[in-house]
């Protein structure tokens, strides 16, 4: 099976960072190091630093005075940081940059008199982080449905979950601008993500189906598949190669491979290489 791999697949510079600080922070602690979360969303990662004894807990409440907290590249709101702070925690903090970026112009937005509005996926913890920085007070949408039910709202200010797709932002806005009087619009996109999904577009229209790697959680890579899904409707999400089958390589001779964000450059590898060693087959057979 000749297979190609799109350019950008894998590890973002975010991604990288997070895992270089958690890394420098494990290497040198000399004391118990905790997670607030998932490192990032990808399980073989997060499995190898807790075997390095990186513990994932989901509050403050489970973190002792003595133990340091790296905060994911997701983010999370200030109050929270406070809260950290209030209780004299080591605080090691990986925020992606562009999800910084989005966090302080949401909060700028609010602190000019805009209503929030924030397209992306209310339950991500990257979108709860932002929205947090308006004291809660954003709306959060992700549909062209959603955004036509909105009612008036005169000064809007919009942002952006970062691994959206241009194109799902674009139809939203689009509906927004008639929700509102004033819109005044950030594009909190990454570029990485963007790039990523460019070049993952332009792969998916010149194979036969596209295999997308990344962990199940992880919202980039979704994204990643449902715009590849858009141009070459044959197209598989896996987190390895363990999930591989062969029927469902029926029929083709050439395959495009991306990856999420979150996604080592070794477990590529393996989902390449398992797909390589698969004989073509003609459809039928
Ligand atoms: S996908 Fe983009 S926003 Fe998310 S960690 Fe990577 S570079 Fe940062």
């Amino acid at each position: 099976m000749d297979v190609i791999v799109a350019d950008n697949a894998g590890f973002c510079f975010g991604v990288k960072r997070a895992i270089k600080m958690a890394n420098d922070t494990m290497d040198g602690a000399g004391m118990r190091v905790k997670s607030l979360g998932s490192l990032i969303h990808n399980p073989q990662v997060v499995n190898s630093f807790r075997e390095r004894g990186l513990e994932v807990v989901e509050d403050l409440d489970s973190v002792d005075s003595e133990d340091t907290v790296i905060i994911r590249s997701h983010g999370v709101g200030p109050e929270l940081r406070q809260d950290a702070a209030a209780r004299g925690l080591k605080v090691v903090d990986t925020t992606c940059p562009f999800v910084t970026k989005a966090q302080q112009y949401a909060a700028k937005l609010i602190a000019d008199g805009y209503k929030v509005v924030m397209i992306g996926d209310k339950d991500h913890p990257e979108v709860i982080g932002v929205v947090a920085h308006t004291q809660n007070r954003a709306i959060v949408i992700n549909t062209v449905a959603e955004a036509e039910a909105l009612k008036f709202i005169p000064r809007m200010g919009v942002v952006f979950q970062t691994t959206h797709s241009i194109g799902h932002v674009q139809e939203i806005v689009g509906a927004l601008l008639k929700r509102g009087k004033e819109v005044r619009v950030f594009n909190t996109l990454c570029g990485a993500t963007t790039s990523m999904q460019k070049t993952a577009i332009e792969l998916s229209s010149e194979v036969e189906a596209m295999v997308i790697v990344g962990g199940r959680q992880s919202a980039n890579t979704a994204q990643l598949a449902e715009v590849c899904r858009r141009v070459n409707p044959r197209v598989l999400q896996i987190e390895s190669a363990d999930e591989i089958r062969e029927d469902w390589f029926q029929g083709l001779s050439r395959v495009g491979v991306s990856a999420g964000a979150s996604t080592p450059d070794e477990v590529i590898a393996d989902v390449v290489d398992r797909i390589t060693r698969i004989e073509p087959s003609p459809a039928g057979a």
